[in-house]
């Protein structure tokens, strides 16, 4: 395990990790973001597939309360059962109910091997059904991301690169670890042939850390690439085995509006970033059509935000998800840990 004060960054601490030669799986694409913003946001990233997100590795929280005490909550322990799980309340609390000053996190041991596959489809469609038969087929990939062609072009000119793959409209980029290279290399295999009888045009294997490092770069960029003509980036999650149905609903809600809407994000997880564009604002039909996105992941079972959280911005579509008594104990819970609303209020709960 490691313990880590909340101002570490990110980066720092996957250094730090990798230098006693360890490994912290989560990635979130921001490698500046802090480890109290990271728990506070209970972030997510690509790398939630095999391992889950941030929650899954905080094992106990040093937390100043608004009244200005100090509670230790769990510790380095694998099992703790005693007493209500205040840790995990203020996991993803988006600060309402204490600061965070101390975090241990769980490690895991580094990897023999890995590799990150392109699979490249003509039909967006296609690529996002064959997440669940490649799940399915028995491999855990460490990620499993989907993006649009037009949107990595847009990301490696940003960063004056190049995207790899020249074929297709669509493309999953998968990410495999092993205990060494041949575990590596037999789970490639597995996934390539799952894409290929499900209408793969190309695939393409990476294994080289900097070719690897590359296209997660890509990736991780899209939004900032996007964010000049970006007017709201969603995050919605659907049940993991619904994702080809949500997309298809996106599909349809952009062709009623007559507008374009972006799509990439953690496929496997059933995690999707729909990205309304500024044409949608200067119509007047913004907040329209993101209800209109948020309603069709709450209809197949999903919720408005997956890992970006709910802040101010998103308040407004809460009641799509959480219902009148859930909320109330929401509020009833802010209100025992921070009497005076001194800590981000109408925040998170409202
Ligand atoms: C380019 C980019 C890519 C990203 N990609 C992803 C991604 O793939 N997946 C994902 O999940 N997220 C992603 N994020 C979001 C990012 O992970 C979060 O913004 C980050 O975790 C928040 O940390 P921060 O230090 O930036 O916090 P801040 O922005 O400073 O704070 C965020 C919230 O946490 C609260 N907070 C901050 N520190 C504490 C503390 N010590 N105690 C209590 N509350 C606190 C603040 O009050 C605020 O409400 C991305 C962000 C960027 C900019």
């Amino acid at each position: 395990m490691v313990v880590a004060q909340a101002g570490v960054t990110l980066g720092e601490l996957l250094k730090a990790v990798e230098d006693g030669d360890m490994l912290f799986p989560p990635h979130p694409g921001d490698e500046g973001a802090q480890v109290g913003g990271l728990v506070a946001c209970n972030a997510g990233g690509v790398r939630a597939v095999k391992y889950g997100v941030v929650r899954s590795y905080v094992k106990g929280l040093e937390v100043v309360l608004p009244t200005g005490e100090i509670v230790n909550m769990g510790g380095k322990l694998i099992k703790n059962n005693t007493g209500l799980d205040l840790m995990h309340l203020l996991i993803d609390s988006e600060g309402i109910l204490g600061v965070i000053t101390k975090v241990i996190f769980r490690l895991y041991p580094k990897s023999g091997g890995t590799a990150t596959l392109v699979i490249s489809y003509d039909d967006r469609h296609d690529a996002i059904n064959t997440v669940p038969k490649i799940l399915q087929s028995g491999v855990i990939p460490l990620a499993i991301e989907y993006v649009e062609n037009d949107e990595v072009e847009i990301s490696a000119k940003h960063l004056g690169t190049k995207w790899p793959a020249t074929k297709g409209k669509a493309h999953l980029i998968a990410i495999v670890t092993g205990a060494n290279e041949d575990e590596v290399y037999s789970q490639c295999e597995q996934i390539s042939q799952v894409c290929q009888k499900h209408n793969a045009v190309d695939i393409l294997i990476a294994e080289r850390r900097e070719e690897q490092a590359d296209i997660l770069k890509i990736r991780s960029e899209i939004y900032t690439a996007l964010k000049p003509r970006l007017a709201d980036g969603l995050d919605i999650t659907v049940p993991p085995a619904t994702i080809g149905k949500v997309l298809d609903a996106v599909d349809e809600i952009a062709q009623r509006f007559d507008t374009d809407i972006p799509v990439y994000g953690h496929a496997a997880d059933g995690n999707l970033h729909p990205h309304l564009m500024m044409d949608l604002q200067e119509r007047g039909i913004l907040k329209g059509v993101k209800r209109e996105v948020y309603k069709a992941a709450a209809d197949l079972g999903g919720v408005i935000t997956g890992e970006h959280g709910v802040g101010k911005t998103r308040l407004g579509e809460f009641d799509l998800y959480v219902d009148e008594k859930s909320r109330e104990l929401m509020k009833g819970i802010k209100k025992l840990f921070d009497p005076n609303e001194i800590l981000n209020p109408r925040t998170a709960v409202g």
